[in-house]
Formats: C-alpha cells, structure tokens, sequence
C-alpha cells in the first residue's frame, strides 16, 4: 500500500529534512583525515539532538549507529567505529535519517576527504547526476517508478558504472521504509504510477568495478566484492502537481 501524504505531512517530512541538510552542512565543514566514523556520527547525533529530532536509524532492525558512514569500497550500511579512521583521499558516504514529530526524511551524500583521485570523484560526480537526470525527467505525476529506475541505471551504466539491485530506494515519510521499492535497475513503464503526494528516499548506489556485494560478519556492512570504490546519493522528495520536490535540501 503506497501512502499518499498531506499537506501537513509534508511539512513535517520537510522539517526533518531540514535537519538531515544541517546534518550533512556540519559534516562538510568538519570531516577531515584523523577522524574516526565514530566521530562524524557524533557530529551527526548532536546536530540531530539540538534541533529536537531522533536519529531514525539507531536501533533499527538492531543498527548500532545514529547515522551510516560508509568509506571508499564500503557502499551502504557502514557502522560508525572509532576503529575506523578517515584518511586523505577517501570518500566518504554520509546515509542520515531523521524522526521529528512522527515523520522521517532520509538522504545521503559522498564526501570527498582531501586530495582525492580523479576516478573516485568522477564516481562520486555520477552518482549525484544520476539522481538528478532521473527525477528532474521522469519525477511526476503519471510516470511510473520503473521510468525513474531506468533513468538512474541507463545514466549511471553508460558512464562504466554498476547498480546492484539488491539494495533500493523506497517510500519515507511515516516510517523509514514504505512501499514502493524504487530500484536503481529497472524497465520503464513498469512498476507503480507516480501520484501527487508520493513520498520517496530515491537513492543511487554506484560501484566502479563488478556489481558484485558481500556482506561482512556484522550483518549490515555491504561492500564491494572486488574492493574497488563505491558511492551513493540520496533525497527524499515529494511528487508535486507537476513534478517533484526534495524535501532534504536547504531550499525546500
Ligand atoms: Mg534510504
């Protein structure tokens, strides 16, 4: 069952998104090499806290972080450490989801750490563009989650790049996770009509190398098979009238 939100409902999915932006502001302005994951989680959690909001991933299904911090050949789900240590040339993928009022908003960025290479930033440069090629064409009303998946994989595959589709996107708004799934691999035309008031996390995950994912040991950690780099970029927005809406950046 997709849910439909209200108008109140998206101001309040805005508002933890509010948060979410600050998150990622005070990251940009103080991750450097030295720090640990543990640490950008902490920068995290205080600015979630000071702005009266609840970090939506601590404690899910058992998740021990407040936020996901995913280095280098990490793709997603990267449990905050003071073991692991930020160095020159990583990047770093920053995945936040906030509570505030009952309604979550969700959304990623990679950060690149000091003098990366230029694949890794190339990389990183893709997968945002991925983003934004599928839902500024294929973000509203009438369009079907399969154009928006074809959009993201179509993009990102012509640039050399793979798309596992193990991990998606999915509805947001009154729990993290709600229906539909929106894959980062898809056929167009298929899958759910987007409707007015459709709330969803649209996230592409990029893999330089081979598609291929392993799991380690502490259930959540996914990384790349072969090593090579990976990195993601997520919004929660909102389908409009006549488009769409991110709800998880500073202009909304
Ligand atoms: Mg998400």
């Amino acid at each position: 069952m997709i849910s439909l939100k209200s108008p109140r409902e998206i101001r309040l999915m805005k508002e933890a998104g509010r948060i979410v932006n600050l998150v990622f502001k005070e990251v940009e302005a103080k991750l450097r090499p030295g720090m640990s994951t543990a640490d950008v989680d902490k920068l995290a959690l205080d600015v979630i806290v000071k702005e009266g909001g609840i970090p939506t991933f601590k404690g899910y299904g058992g998740f021990s972080g407040n936020i996901c911090v995913s280095v280098n050949d990490t793709l997603i789900h990267g449990i905050p450490s003071k073991r692991e240590m930020i160095k020159d040339g990583d990047i770093v993928s920053v995945d936040v989801g906030v509570t505030k009022d009952g309604y979550v908003a969700d959304a990623a960025r990679t950060f690149l750490v000091g003098n990366v290479s230029e694949r890794a930033r190339k990389l990183v440069e893709v997968t945002e563009e991925s983003f934004w090629h599928a839902v500024d064409n294929f973000a509203k009303p009438g369009n079907y989650i399969g154009d928006i998946s074809h959009a993201i994989y179509e993009y990102a595959s012509s640039r050399g790049y793979t798309l596992t589709r193990d991990y998606t996107g999915h509805g947001v708004g009154r729990k993290l996770h709600e229906a539909p799934a929106v894959p980062n691999v898809g056929t167009p035309k298929t899958g759910p009509r987007l409707k007015a008031g459709m709330t969803l996390a649209i996230e592409p995950m990029l893999n330089e190398g081979l598609v291929d994912l392993i799991v380690l040991n502490d259930g959540w950690t996914v990384k790349t098979k072969d090593g090579k780099l990976a990195s993601h970029y997520e919004n929660t927005i909102v389908i409009t009238a006549d488009g769409y809406e991110v709800l998880t950046m500073e202009d909304n």
